[in-house]
């Protein structure tokens, strides 16, 4: 029978252990982990996110800063806005919510944020070191699966895992966590996307598979082997006109097919989902706790 791993539940327990950090650096340090969120313009997608990201700042202790603009903000007026936030030493994470309007250059924002604040590990610098095994920020969502993955007891050395999906923010950097020398991590990887013949044949060689590609139930049972363990990043609405809000949220799995053949699977929602915020959370008290070590050295 297929176990479910159980994505509120494993947040929950690192959230508790990530307060727990806070309470202690405050006391020993007077320290309070900061984040600062900037968002642009009104997608009601991205103002969610953002008030999720501010309940769960509130319920850890993190003190939350939080800076919405009109979308017709200019570039140069955010690049100045980071660079204050860089420099001040109440703030330990800081975070643009993506996409930006199309006259603002993301690559340019995101180079802009000091890596020493890169909480959600998006800078060239962070994926650079993550490349070559250097400590840095992982980014939330694929370093939230690497916890899934261990707070199940799921031995990730020497299986082999195929990715679907080949995103900066999913399959990359996913497809580097499970490749450094860590017990977490030393696995064969195997990366697929649009261009893949026969991604079939692959996901069905793998001990675990990743699904990343933003596409409803795209992974089918017969994809799958015996056995494997699923993990479903995607997160896509269908339309359903008997859910009160017309539509409701399916993963990129066939959830239904595919946990008749799975040993572990996550849902969606409820899998993955919960994670990245918990993610951003323990980077951001990492990067406090750092900081903290810094001052304390410099003394
Ligand atoms: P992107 O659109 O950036 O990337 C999708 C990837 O899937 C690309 O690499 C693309 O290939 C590949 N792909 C698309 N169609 C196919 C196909 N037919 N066959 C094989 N590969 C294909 O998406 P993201 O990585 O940002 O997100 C993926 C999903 O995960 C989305 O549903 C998103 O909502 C969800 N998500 C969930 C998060 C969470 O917190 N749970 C966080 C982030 C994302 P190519 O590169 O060749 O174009």
């Amino acid at each position: 029978m297929t176990k479910i791993i159980d994505g509120k539940e494993i947040s929950r327990i690192i959230r508790a252990e990530q307060k727990k950090k806070v309470e202690i650096l405050v006391e020993n340090t007077g320290i309070v982990p900061g984040l600062a969120v900037i968002l642009v313009g009104e997608d009601p997608a991205s103002q969610s996110y953002v008030r999720s990201k501010r309940r769960a700042c509130k319920k850890m202790g993190v003190s939350s800063h939080d800076f919405n603009f009109a979308p017709d903000i200019s570039e140069q007026e955010l690049l100045d806005l980071i660079n204050i936030l860089n420099e001040d030493p109440e703030i330990h994470g800081i975070l643009v919510q993506l996409p930006l309007p199309k006259h603002i250059d993301d690559n340019k924002i995101l180079l802009a944020i000091s890596p020493d604040k890169d909480v959600d590990g998006f800078h060239p610098q962070s994926l650079g070191k993550l490349v070559i095994g250097m400590e840095t920020f992982f980014s939330c969502t694929p370093f939230g699966i690497i916890k899934l993955l261990e707070y199940s007891n799921i031995e990730i050395e020497g299986k082999h895992v195929c990715i679907v999906g080949r995103s900066n923010i999913v399959g990359k950097p996913m497809a580097n966590l499970l490749l450094r020398k860590d017990k977490t991590g030393n696995a064969t990887v195997t990366v697929c996307h649009s261009r893949t013949k026969d991604i079939s044949y692959h996901t069905k060689q793998a001990d675990i598979v990743i699904a990343a590609i933003g596409k409803p139930e795209f992974i089918t049972a017969d994809m799958i082997k015996d056995n494997a363990i699923v993990i479903d990043v995607g997160i896509n609405r269908v339309n359903d006109p008997e859910a009160e809000r017309g539509y409701k949220l399916v993963g990129d799995v066939d959830y239904s097919e595919v946990s008749k053949k799975t040993s572990f699977i996550t849902p969606v929602p409820g899998g993955v989902g919960p994670m990245t915020i918990t993610m951003l959370m323990y980077n951001t008290i990492l990067s406090a706790t750092r900081f903290a070590e810094k001052k304390k050295m410099e003394k």
